[in-house]
């Protein structure tokens, strides 16, 4: 199957071709007719398999083909950067057709609140919106939605985790009852669907390999004591091998430390959390991505949607909380079919976690030998730790393992 399959409109071939898109990816493939067809969708695809374009594409073919010029589209994502992120897409693929859109996002200061304003007024074909800030927008009444025709929820699961269930009921009120509904998400947990009840109509539904880890990413874990973590981290990252790297940790403090210490060992390394302000956080991200930074480390905050190209290693200096954020973790390399690396660092309390991770991926991950300078990791035995559970978790002086 080709992207000329689908008739898309001359200006959008020529908007995704110079995107370097050459063939549709297995979402798109499903996807793109359904939302041309004009039906609801429900579909569970994560990112990294091309999901963004798979609804992308169809409207901004619609948008094309519209005869008149209206606020035609709205996105919802759970996070500025995904918002942002989808916005610089609309500007890639949109690029030849004239179509545009607005991102609109909260956290920033009252001037960027006054440039949003001024730009709605101005117009645009898409908005692509979290819901806080939509909602304190609609509510300033500057929102006319009487022409909208398509609404996306981008990661639902993650927009209802962040416990914005109620506004995006508010909005929907907003819009016309005539409209495309189209709601993407990595799981679907009940309250997807019971969200899907609420708001789309007759919703066909498409399935892609859920919690499955894109194909071409090299997974390794190294099961380490806490105080092996940062040795080890040095240790990898002299591997110059890897050129653009992510490093999560769970803990902003961890984060911040980290940062100092590689800097002082490494160089080239900033840190990413929710202490910077925006601006701070967009020049660190045009920077990781313009390679002129080599390691950026992060909280789960940059797991979700950062696109960028020519990710060579993943590294989880702690184990991710669950599962679905794993693959996210680990999605941010090896996108569109590119092959990449994938670390992560497990801790004796992480055994547990890290056994379920590989039992819902149906996969075992390779656990490699620590250096010797390091000295000797722990076993790694997480049944055990499974039936300390059981029996009512680790209690003082029974703790599953002890350190040698
Ligand atoms: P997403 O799953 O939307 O986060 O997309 C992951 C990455 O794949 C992004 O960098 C997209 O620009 C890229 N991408 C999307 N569709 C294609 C395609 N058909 N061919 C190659 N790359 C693509």
């Amino acid at each position: 199957m080709t992207f000329n399959d689908f008739n898309f409109e001359p200006s959008l071939l020529e908007g995704l071709y110079s995107m370097g898109y050459k063939t549709p990816t297995p979402i798109q493939q499903q996807a793109i007719p359904v939302i041309l067809n004009n039906n609801d969708l429900i579909a569970c695809a994560q990112t990294g398999t091309g999901k963004t374009a798979a609804y992308l594409l169809p409207i901004i073919n619609h948008i094309i083909q519209a005869k008149t010029s209206h606020l035609n589209t709205l996105i919802l994502a759970p996070t500025r950067e995904l918002v942002l992120q989808i916005d610089q897409q609309v500007d890639g693929i949109g690029y030849f057709c004239s179509v545009g859109s607005l991102a609109i996002y909260g956290g920033s200061d009252g001037m960027v609140w006054e440039k949003q304003r001024h730009a709605l007024e101005n117009g645009a074909d898409i908005i692509c919106a979290t819901p806080g800030r939509l909602i304190a927008l609609l509510q300033s009444g500057n929102i006319n939605f009487e022409h909208l025709q398509h609404l996306v929820l981008d990661e639902a699961d993650r927009m209802l985790d962040m416990g914005f269930f109620d506004d995006i009921k508010t909005i929907i009120n907003y819009l016309p009852k005539q409209r495309q509904t189209i709601l993407f998400s990595a799981t679907m947990p009940p309250k997807i669907r019971q969200l899907a009840g609420l708001i789309a109509n007759n919703p066909q539904q498409i399935n892609i390999a859920i919690s499955k880890p894109a194909a071409g990413i090299v997974q390794q874990a190294y099961v380490v004591y806490d105080n092996q973590k940062e040795a080890l981290l040095v240790e990898i990252l002299k591997n110059e091998d890897y050129t653009s790297v992510i490093v999560f940790s769970s803990r902003k403090e961890n984060v911040k430390l980290l940062e100092k210490t590689l800097s002082r060992k490494i160089g080239s390394v900033k840190a990413f959390h929710s202490d910077l302000e925006q601006p701070e956080r967009e020049e660190i991200m045009r920077e990781f991505k313009g390679k002129r930074i080599r390691i950026l480390i992060g909280t789960d905050i940059l797991s979700r949607g950062i696109d960028v190209d020519g990710i060579s290693l993943v590294v989880n200096y702690d184990a991710p909380p669950d599962p679905e954020d794993y693959i996210h973790r680990i999605g941010r390399t090896a996108r569109a079919s590119k092959a990449g690396v994938a670390i992560t660092f497990i801790n004796q309390r992480d055994q547990l976690k890290f056994s379920q991770i590989e039992d819902l991926m149906g996969i075992e991950v390779t656990k490699m030998p620590i250096p010797i300078e390091l000295g000797a990791g722990p076993e790694y035995s997480p049944l055990t730790q499974k039936k300390e559970v059981r029996k009512g978790g680790f209690s003082k002086g029974k703790k599953p393992f002890k350190k040698k």
